[in-house]
């Protein structure tokens, strides 16, 4: 794939999941069309062979080679981003208004979420157990306050996160619920649980005067799962099982079944240890020649906020992703993996450049520490660079997402350079 087909392609995957449970369906679709069969956790683990497992919002994939494997190749990612989760009685009425009751998830960037349209977008559970994907249009904003109310809002914008972010979504007293029912085409009393979250709607898009810049919803970090998946379709059978891990919850801390610090992941390697004959044994002397990739978005330098970034480590868009380094382990990266994601993207022919927190600005984490944690695979952090991480609308340079699936191919190809 050309670069400009690469980033339509990661353009429609971002449109096709708009929540983790979409983002999961559609990797485990894409799978699908490539040859990748369904394992399903309560049937008996299928030998051999290239298939996927769906938990709740997480996806798993592998593929096994003919001839005796050696380790895995792992690369992790998370399909959840940051936004707004709709109360379990979510419908309010206001002074002529009909308002949505939601719930923060994780760390959006609140002040990006007002006077932009989004949807509501995950899953519902009817009476009868059926799990229903849905995905609604537009139909809810959430207002923000004119200067002429509020003289201080260019100042110090403060929003309190029980009171000014209930998104409107009809005039009179309505009923979100019976809305996304009527999507559905069943009543709202068959609704018996659910998970919906706030979507941005627009479709993502390529700005700038020379087309450099990819501006889109959910790239925190639909780009890692799409790097990984379009890496891993596009390498090579290798001498090692080929693992893709996409978790949810990441944002939330990765604390649950279908998160990093569940195990998920862990239970996929010895049930696929299980289907080959291996002893616990073979299982450890497997895990001691593999590799994790944790792939998350990170940090492009701020043409205003430089200071906050390292002097000597000011990552910018279409260098190619970055290599994060955290000396307290917020990040894996070590010597040796460090290492070894120099030869994979030396082998793919495309750049990388190095990430370090400013010593005065906290670093982030990601799933990256908890799966070397539980598993102690040797594991390199990386991922690109962007601007407005956590916004509702994100940006990023067009090679970038590009570079990144190069190296995630030459990574599980296991063609070092
Ligand atoms: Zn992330």
């Amino acid at each position: 794939m050309n670069p400009s087909q690469h980033l339509a392609d990661l353009a429609a995957f971002v449109t096709a999941s708009p929540s983790s449970y979409h983002a999961a369906a559609e990797v485990a679709r894409r799978l699908g069309e490539a040859g990748f069969t369904e394992q399903r956790e309560d049937e008996p683990w299928r030998a051999g062979g290239a298939h996927y497992l769906v938990r709740d919002g997480a996806v798993v994939a592998w593929r096994v080679p003919d001839a005796g494997p050696s380790g895995f190749h792992i690369v992790g990612a998370h399909t959840d981003s940051p936004g707004f989760k709709l109360k379990p009685d979510p419908s309010a009425y206001a002074y002529g208004w009909s308002q949505a009751a939601m719930e923060v998830y994780g760390g959006p960037l609140l002040n990006s979420w007002l006077d932009r349209e989004f949807g509501l977008a995950g899953r519902v559970i009817t009476r009868d157990g059926a799990v229903r994907l849905v995905s609604t249009p537009a139909w809810l904003r959430i207002p923000q306050i004119a200067p002429h109310l509020d003289r201080s809002v260019n100042d110090q914008l403060h929003l309190d996160k029980q009171v000014h972010l209930k998104p409107v979504f009809a005039l009179g007293a309505g009923d979100i619920l019976a809305a996304v029912a009527g999507l559905l085409g069943i009543h709202r009393d068959e609704i018996d649980g659910h998970d919906l979250f706030s979507a941005v709607t627009e479709a993502p898009a390529v700005i700038g005067v020379a087309g450099e810049f990819f501006a889109s919803a959910r790239l925190d970090n639909l780009s890692s799962v799409h790097a990984g998946l379009a890496g891993l379709l596009a390498s090579e059978p290798a001498d090692h099982i080929q693992v893709l891990a996409c978790f949810d919850h990441e944002e939330i801390g990765s604390g649950s079944r279908s998160g990093a610090q569940g195990p998920l992941l862990e239970t996929v390697l010895r049930r696929i240890a299980g289907s080959l004959g291996w002893d616990a044994d073979r299982y450890e002397r497997a895990l001691a020649r593999s590799f994790v990739v944790s792939a998350d978005a990170g940090h492009a330098v701020h043409p205003n906020y430089p200071q906050l970034h390292d002097p000597d480590h000011r990552p910018s868009l279409n260098a190619g992703p970055l290599l994060k380094v955290n000396a307290n382990q917020r990040y894996t990266s070590e010597g040796p993996s460090s290492a070894l994601w120099l030869q994979v993207c030396r082998a793919a022919g495309v750049p990388t450049q190095p990430f370090v927190s400013n010593n005065a600005v906290p670093c982030g984490s990601t799933i990256g520490p908890l799966t070397a944690t539980r598993l102690g695979i040797t594991s390199v952090d990386v991922g690109i660079p962007l601007l407005s991480m956590h916004s509702a609308r994100e940006m990023c340079g067009t090679a970038d997402p590009g570079y990144l699936a190069r190296a995630l191919a030459a990574f599980y190809s296991g063609t070092e350079g």
